[in-house]
């Protein structure tokens, strides 16, 4: 490079150089510098119109062949231009290779803008939604997707889990959309046919309910001869023994049954629970009397109200709750140890917990108490006639009040478990209403 600015200043100083002489030869001298001057000037402007009108009519001419420094520039024109257009057809090119991914892929995708307007969505989005291009870019999706449970998720900012919805278009399909924000305010509306998955769950759902309907008659009539055996003074006591171990089996086959029918019960009424007054208070104060009225109870059962609060919710799925809790309090405590049951609310909401003293819980199976048939110690829990569903129907039973099932415990020094309930269930009671609990 500096070898052809070298060249180019020893020319201009060759032109100036011949007109020096030919000024000393015929005279005057600044004439014939000035006439040098004025060539050498006319003869790059000669060379910049070229360029000039190479660079506008690139695609129809050909490179003009200038030597030295303009030519370089010609050169290094042609090099940028020949790599933007490698940059520009490969973009292209993987621009392509991502909109056939996308449209081959088997969920539907939408790219929401900030205003939740339709930018681009694939042939599956389309199929499943009934978009239509180019109609329906542009358009905000809460306009095409009205159900109320779906504009409160699109608005909000919790979408860790997916929203599960029946399309307007086609009612017999169930639909997941799920939202991924990305980049500076634009959304991914990822929407998934969950259809099947929802039948098997809904036959699972109904395979339960009605094969515990189904066990409950023949085992009533069980009970009930181990009933009429044990009263038998006539029977060998011998048969004592195993009648007892018979009637027992029979009392947990009862209350599992009757713990799956709430758990499905609770599992077929879809969405929120109804919201009627319940008097909590007097609910709990009925439960502590038939807690101590219990033969089988540690030495101290607590009650603490710190508030005349109710709830809006339904009064059998909170007693339903309460009561497991407050039952697996009383069977994993010893029998010289404490249960309290604590209900109290704040600016937040209510709560009710039930705090043992008793054997607690290791902490990696806290995160999995809620599953259904889960237990710390199986042999234990059978042994105390516990059916393994207790926490499910809690955890179902919150669920459906807005509430959670929060768990602190400690091995060998007890347990917390609250219920924590929002403000908008929170039933404030006067003298003069009506209580149901
Ligand atoms: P179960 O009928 O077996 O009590 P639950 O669903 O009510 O079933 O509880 C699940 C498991 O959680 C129990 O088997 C027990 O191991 C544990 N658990 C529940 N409550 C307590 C508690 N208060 N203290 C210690 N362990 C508990």
């Amino acid at each position: 490079m500096v070898a052809m600015w070298t060249f180019a200043l020893a020319r201009l100083a060759g032109i100036l150089l011949l007109g020096l002489c030919l000024g000393l030869l015929i005279g005057p001298i600044w004439l014939w510098i000035l006439a040098a001057a004025c060539l050498y000037l006319g003869w790059q402007l000669v060379t910049l119109y070229r360029l000039d009108r190479w660079l506008r009519l690139r695609s129809q001419i050909d490179p003009p062949d200038f030597g030295g420094i303009w030519g370089d520039i010609v050169a290094q024109v042609i090099r940028l231009h020949r790599r933007k257009q490698f940059h520009k057809q490969r973009l292209i090119q993987l621009f392509r290779e991502l909109r056939r991914s996308t449209a081959a892929l088997p969920d539907g995708v939408i790219i929401l803008s900030a205003q939740r307007e339709i930018v681009w969505f694939n042939r599956q989005a389309a199929r499943l939604l009934g978009l239509k291009r180019p109609v329906d870019v542009g358009l905000r999706i809460d306009n095409l997707i009205r159900s109320p449970e779906f504009v409160l998720y699109l608005h909000g900012d919790d979408f860790a889990m997916p929203l599960v919805i029946r399309p307007p278009v086609q009612l017999d399909l169930y639909l997941a959309l799920q939202v991924v924000p990305y980049g500076g305010g634009q959304y991914l509306l990822l929407v998934r046919d969950v259809t099947r998955q929802m039948r098997l769950e809904a036959m699972r759902k109904d395979f339960v309910a009605n094969a515990s309907h189904e066990l409950r008659t023949p085992l009533t009539v069980i009970s009930g001869y181990l009933d009429t055996l044990a009263d038998d003074s006539s029977i060998d006591p011998a048969w004592s023994g195993p009648i007892k171990d018979m009637r027992a089996q029979a009392q947990r086959m009862n209350a599992i049954i009757a713990d799956l029918l709430v758990l499905s019960r609770l599992e077929s009424t879809d969405g929120e629970a109804p919201r009627d007054a319940v008097n909590v208070p007097s609910m709990l104060e009925r439960l502590h009397r038939d807690a101590l009225a219990s033969a089988d109870r540690p030495r101290h059962v607590v009650l603490e109200l710190e508030t005349t609060d109710g709830l809006c919710g339904a009064a059998h799925e909170l007693e339903s709750a309460f009561t497991n809790l407050l039952v697996n309090g009383m069977k994993y405590t010893q029998a010289e140890g404490t249960v309290r049951m604590r209900w109290w609310a704040d600016a937040e909401g209510a709560y009710f917990s039930v705090i043992d003293s008793g054997i607690g819980i290791p902490p990696e199976h806290i995160p999995r108490l809620t599953e259904r048939f889960y237990r710390v110690d199986a042999g234990r829990s059978r042994g105390q006639g516990g059916s393994g569903l207790g926490l499910a129907i809690v955890k179902h039973a919150l669920q459906r009040h807005g509430g959670w099932l929060d768990v602190q415990s400690a091995e060998g020094k007890g347990s917390t478990f609250t219920c924590h309930f929002p403000q908008a269930r929170i039933w404030q009671q006067t003298v003069d209403t009506a209580v149901s609990a």
